[in-house]
């Protein structure tokens, strides 16, 4: 008898770690099974995949790991990967109407000059009040934005967040839930140490060492990864998917895990289900756009700073090596300038050279000293679906992981609600996704 598959679309951290538990599963209780995951690049790892320069590896994307990212820090464990995580506090600042503030610690928020003293106490109590909150779903149902009014007040809001949601959701910075900002609030105070600085850790030498690590171990298993092999196209009627279409051929269906995203999962699927393709497609998406420069000389004092001016083309300066270590950069100095834009974006299209000098006026206005001598290697990553736009309500269009087909499961970053999509909560959804295939393959 021919043993079962189990296809697996995109080998990002979806992708791989429900193959890492579905393989697991299937040691342990004894069962025949053959996973095969398909990733349309040539490495694996999407969102949180990694490049090289001369001088070092690093994400393409800015990644950090937070103290209570747990699922995340048990499968680096189980894989022999734990000692390579680095913690070290990170200062965090914001430019507001062009001067820097620090913003790392209760004590930076009291002396934030912006505000009001009155306004700085309601801004700190809004972290407060979010953790007494156990029941998030009646957040889900108001704005952030009116959560905010309601509890730090209009100046609060207007002051300091807005410009926020403003950079990371755009023209939809009013619309986001505030179930999502519970989160943010509740699990970003988690990683303080005792005298309130954030801690947070990173994989010495770049988290594409757990991907690799991660393929090495399926394929050690009697397992697949096909590498640079796009999935075409699933088929089949509407109950069930019966063959699914790669690069390297067309194969029969038993069970198919959709781990890339929403929209491109409805792409693929076949026009028989187009109730469900539609589904897919309720959760809209901002794309993000990444210039990661190396310079010979530090730009900013933080390692993570929002600029909150309107007008900056770019929301986010992180700044890798002001909380890194030196020695893991090769003593460079490596910074990410971070957009999240609408799909038609021009930027989405530009090359490295291209963004750099989009961005030099505004670079050169926030650090006045700066000059192209300064930058020694660029590079520039784009996504289509970075984030989720998180709306009021949103925990209605969120996708179950079991579809309503029979043998198609869905695991992706847009189901993680209402904690953000950090990689460990898409190690724990993906080891929910296991449990539940399982179940649906062995159980009578
Ligand atoms: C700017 C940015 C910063 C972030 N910072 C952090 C952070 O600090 N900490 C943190 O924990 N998380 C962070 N994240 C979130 C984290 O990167 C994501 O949650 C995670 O990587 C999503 O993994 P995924 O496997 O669900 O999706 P992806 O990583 O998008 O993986 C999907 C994979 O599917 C592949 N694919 C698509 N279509 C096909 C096809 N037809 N055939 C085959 N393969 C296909 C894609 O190539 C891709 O590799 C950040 C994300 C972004 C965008």
């Amino acid at each position: 008898m021919r043993v079962p598959r189990i296809d697996i679309i995109g080998a990002g951290i979806s992708g791989l770690a429900t193959a890492y538990y579905l393989a697991r599963h299937l040691n342990q209780t004894e069962k025949k099974g053959e996973i095969h995951v398909w990733e349309k690049d040539g490495n694996p790892g999407g969102l949180a995949g990694t490049f090289s320069t001369q001088d070092f590896t690093v994400e393409k994307f800015y990644h950090h790991i937070f103290r209570r990212d747990r699922a995340l820090q048990e499968l680096l464990s189980e894989l022999g990967l734990a000692g390579e995580i680095v913690w070290r506090p990170a200062a965090t600042g914001a430019y507001y109407f062009q001067q820097p503030y620090k913003l790392a610690s209760p004590i930076d928020l009291l002396r934030f000059k912006p505000l009001p003293f009155v306004d700085r106490l309601r801004l700190g109590w809004l972290a407060l009040h979010a953790r007494t909150i156990k029941n998030w779903q009646s957040l889900d149902d108001i704005s952030a934005k009116e959560y905010i009014h309601k509890v730090a007040g209009a100046n609060v809001y207007r002051v300091v967040w807005q410009p926020l949601f403003h950079g990371k959701f755009g023209s939809y910075a009013d619309e986001v839930s505030a179930a999502w900002l519970w989160s943010k609030l509740v699990d970003r105070g988690g990683s303080r140490n005792a005298q309130g600085h954030e801690v947070l850790g990173y994989v010495r030498g770049g988290l594409g060492q757990l991907f690799q690590a991660l393929v090495k171990w399926l394929r050690n298993s009697g397992h697949y990864v096909h590498l640079g092999q796009a999935v075409r196209c699933l088929e089949g009627p509407e109950e069930r998917l019966t063959s699914i279409v790669t690069e390297e051929g067309a194969f029969a269906a038993d069970v198919i895990v959709g781990c890339a995203q929403l929209p491109e999962l409805a792409d693929l699927l076949p026009q028989t289900v187009e109730t469900y393709r539609q589904e897919l497609r309720k959760i809209n998406f901002l794309a993000n756009v990444c210039l990661v420069l190396t310079l010979n000389r530090s730009l900013s004092d933080f390692y993570w700073t929002n600029v909150t001016e309107g007008n900056a083309p770019f929301v986010g300066i992180i700044e890798q090596t002001n909380w890194a270590e030196p020695e893991d950069f090769n003593r460079k100095h490596v910074v990410y300038l971070s957009a999240y834009v609408n799909p038609a974006d021009p930027r989405l299209q530009m090359d490295a050279q291209q963004l750099l000098a989009y961005y030099l006026p505004s670079i050169q206005k926030l650090f006045p000293e700066f000059t192209l001598k300064y930058v020694e290697h660029n590079a520039t990553w784009q996504a289509a679906y970075a984030q989720p736009i998180v709306h009021v309500g949103y925990r209605h269009s969120i996708p179950a992981i079991a579809s309503p087909l029979a043998n198609f499961f869905v695991c992706t970053m847009a189901q993680i609600y209402p904690h953000d999509r950090q990689l460990s909560n898409g190690v724990a959804l993906a080891r929910q996704t296991a449990e539940i295939i399982m179940q649906c393959m062995f159980s009578g």
